[in-house]
C-alpha cells in the first residue's frame, strides 16, 4: 500500500526559495580579489539569482546543458550555484588548481556550453583556452584592466534577464544539478554529477545535529573549503537552508585573512582541509590578543585532523574541532566525529581518541568494510576496505569509458580507504588503497603514524612513504616539517615512536623538508614526495 502523500520533489531551487521568503534579510558578505568587502542578503541573492537563471537561458542553456564556473568563493559564484540547477542545467564547478591539462580535459569531456570566469583567474584561464570551444565565456568584472572583447561581462548579461516571467526547473529531483571532477589526487579527474536530491540530502546533513555540525539560522559561517571542490562540502546550500549567514573569503585563505573575517564578522563556523587550520592555530597561539573570537566550530575533513589541532584548539581557544570525513563521490559528507553520549563518558585522552577518528557515518550512507577473506568484524581492530551505499554516493563516474573498478556488482562503492570500524560505528581510516606500505607482507598505517609523528611537539606536518627494501620489499620512510625555530633529530623522533607503534613500523629514513607538497586541494601529495624520494633522498 502507498502511502498518501504529495508527490513533491527534493529540488535546489526550493532551498532558494525558504531563504528567500523566510530569512531573505540575512547576510552574505564577500571579501573580493581587490579585499573590498562585499554584502548584501539572500533576498538579493535570490533575485540576482533568477536573473542569471532567465539570462542564461536567453544565451540558449536548456536542460541538461553544462555551464562550468572557474571562480573564488564569492556571492556571484553563490548565485551561480542556484541559477543554473534553476534552469535546469547542470553547474560544473572547475578546480582552478587543476593543471591546464586536466581543465582542458575535463571541460572538452563535460561539453560544457558557457563558462562563467573570474577576471583574476583569466591569466590561468588563458592557458587552456585554445583547447576549449565553450559557445560563450562571461567575465565576472573584478578590476578596470579591459577584457577581451569575445566575452561577455556578468553584470551586463544580468540586464538580459526577464526574471519576473522565470519559472524554476520543477522536474524529477533525480535531474542532474551539478558536476563536481574528484581532484585527480590519485589518477586522471573523475566526473561526479549531483542530483537535486543528492544535492538537497547532503545539505539537510550538515543541519543534523547527529552530525555534530547542526548549523542552524544564528550561526555565521565562513567555508574556507573552495566552492569549486565538491560543492565546497554543501555548505552554501545548508546556510541558505537554514539562513545562517555566510561569509565567502574570496581568494585569501591565509590564517592573518581568515582570522581577520572570523572576529570581524563574528563567524561561529567554519570548515576546511587540516593544513589551513594548523597554519591558523600556530599563528593564533602567537596573536591570540589580537582576535575576539566567537568562533564555535572548525569542521576538519579532506585528510586527516592531526590530535594535537583538535586538542590545542579546543584547550587553548574554546573551539571545538569537528572531525569529518567525506569524498567528492559522496556528495560529499561520508562521517563525522560528533561527542556522543558513550564518548562523554570516557575520560578526557579517550574523547580525543574518538575525536581524531573519521567518525560516524551520515544518516542513510550504509558502510562496510571488505578484505579478500571476507567482510571485517566492527571491533575497533581489522581492516578492510571501506565500501558505502547511500542517496549521496556516486553510481557511477561521469562518461567513463568502460564500467569504473569503484563499484560493487551489488551496487556499493569501492572508497579506496583501508578503515577499521569500531563497535560504536566509528570509522577509523589508516590508509588510501594506493598508499599502503607492505614491510615483510606486515600492513603498516600511514595515517597513524603520521598522526603519532604529527603529536612530537616540534614537528608541524608529516607524511609516511613505502620505500623500496631488499630484505623487506618495502620500508616506511618519513618526511617531517617542523614547526618554526624547532630542531629534532631522526635519532629522537625513533626514540618517540618506540614506546607508541609496533617496533617494525619505526619509519627507516627521516626527511626534513621546508614545506609538504600539496595537492589542488590542500592534501599532502604522496606521489610527489615517492619521485622526490627517488630522485634526491634515495642515497
Ligand atoms: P581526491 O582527493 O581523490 O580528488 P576527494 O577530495 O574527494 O578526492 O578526497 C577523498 C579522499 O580524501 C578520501 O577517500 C580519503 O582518502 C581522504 N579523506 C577525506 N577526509 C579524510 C579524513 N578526515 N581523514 C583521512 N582521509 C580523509
Amino acid at each position: 500500500m502507498k502511502g498518501l502523500m504529495m508527490d513533491c520533489q527534493l529540488l535546489i531551487p526550493s532551498i532558494l526559495e525558504r531563504a528567500e521568503s523566510l530569512t531573505g534579510h540575512k547576510e552574505i558578505i564577500s571579501r573580493l580579489p581587490d579585499k573590498s568587502i562585499h554584502r548584501y542578503n539572500y533576498k538579493a541573492l535570490a533575485e540576482r539569482s533568477k536573473k542569471l537563471s532567465s539570462a542564461l537561458q536567453k544565451l540558449g542553456v536548456k536542460e541538461g546543458d553544462r555551464v562550468a564556473t572557474f571562480c573564488w568563493n564569492h556571492y556571484q559564484h553563490l548565485e551561480a550555484y542556484f541559477a543554473i540547477p534553476a534552469t535546469g542545467a547542470v553547474i560544473h564547478t572547475l578546480n582552478i588548481r587543476l593543471s591546464a591539462e586536466d581543465l582542458a580535459f575535463v571541460i572538452n569531456q563535460a561539453s560544457d556550453k558557457i563558462l562563467i570566469v573570474d577576471q583574476v583567474l583569466l591569466p590561468v584561464f588563458e592557458k587552456f583556452r585554445a583547447d576549449i570551444s565553450p559557445e560563450k565565456i562571461i567575465v565576472i568584472r573584478q578590476s578596470d584592466e579591459p577584457v577581451c572583447e569575445d566575452y561577455l561581462i556578468y553584470e551586463e548579461v544580468l540586464e538580459w534577464a526577464d526574471s519576473e516571467i522565470f519559472q524554476p526547473f520543477n522536474g524529477d529531483e533525480n535531474t542532474a544539478a551539478m558536476l563536481c571532477y574528484t581532484s585527480g589526487t590519485t589518477g586522471k579527474p573523475k566526473g561526479v554529477l549531483y542530483s537535486h536530491r543528492s544535492v538537497v540530502l547532503n545539505a539537510m546533513t550538515l543541519l543534523l545535529s547527529c552530525s555534530g555540525i547542526g548549523i542552524t539560522e544564528n550561526d555565521v559561517v565562513l567555508p574556507v573549503v573552495p566552492m569549486f571542490h565538491a560543492a565546497a562540502w554543501g555548505f552554501p546550500f545548508s546556510c541558505a537552508f537554514s539562513g545562517a549567514s555566510l561569509v565567502l573569503p574570496g581568494p585569501y585563505s591565509d590564517a592573518p585573512d581568515l582570522l581577520e573575517l572570523i572576529a570581524e564578522h563574528k563567524v561561529t563556523i567554519t570548515g576546511g582541509v587540516p593544513t589551513v587550520f594548523v597554519t591558523m592555530l600556530h599563528y593564533l597561539n602567537e596573536h591570540q590578543e589580537r582576535y575576539k573570537l566567537v568562533l564555535r566550530q572548525i569542521i576538519v575533513g579532506g585528510s586527516a585532523a592531526p590530535k594535537y589541532l583538535i586538542k590545542d584548539f579546543q584547550e587553548k581557544h574554546a573551539v571545538s574541532v569537528l572531525h569529518s570525513w567525506g569524498m567528492t563521490e559522496l556528495s560529499p559528507l561520508g562521517s563525522t566525529a560528533p561527542v556522543t553520549t558513550e564518548i562523554k563518558a570516557k575520560n578526557k585522552d579517550l574523547q580525543l581518541e574518538y575525536a581524531g577518528k573519521q567518525g560516524q557515518p551520515v544518516p542513510f550512507l550504509k558502510v562496510r568494510g571488505k578484505t579478500e577473506h571476507g567482510w571485517i568484524p566492527w571491533d575497533g581492530q581489522s581492516p578492510g576496505e571501506l565500501e558505502v551505499r547511500g542517496p549521496c554516493v556516486a553510481s557511477g563516474y561521469y562518461l567513463a569509458d568502460e564500467p569504473s573498478e569503484s563499484f560493487t556488482d551489488d551496487g556499493w562503492f569501492k572508497t579506496g580507504d583501508i578503515a577499521v570500524i569500531h563497535p560504536n560505528g566509528f570509522i577509523e581510516l589508516k590508509d588510501r588503497t594506493k598508499d599502503i606500505i607492505k614491510s615483510g607482507g606486515e600492513w603498516i598505517s600511514s595515517i597513524t603514524l603520521e598522526n603519532t609523528l604529527m603529536s612530537h611537539p616540534s614537528v608541524s606536518d608529516a607524511a609516511v612513504i613505502g620505500i623500496p627494501d631488499t630484505k623487506w620489499i618495502e620500508r616506511p620512510c618519513a618526511y617531517l616539517v617542523l614547526k618554526e625555530g624547532h630542531k629534532v633529530s631522526a635519532v629522537e623522533l625513533r626514540e618517540f615512536l618506540k614506546d607508541k607503534v609496533a617496533k617494525f613500523w619505526i619509519p627507516e629514513e627521516y626527511h626534513f623538508i621546508e614545506s609538504m607538497p600539496k595537492t589542488s586541494v590542500g592534501k599532502t601529495m604522496k606521489s610527489a614526495l615517492r619521485s622526490r624520494y627517488l630522485e634526491e633522498d634515495n642515497v
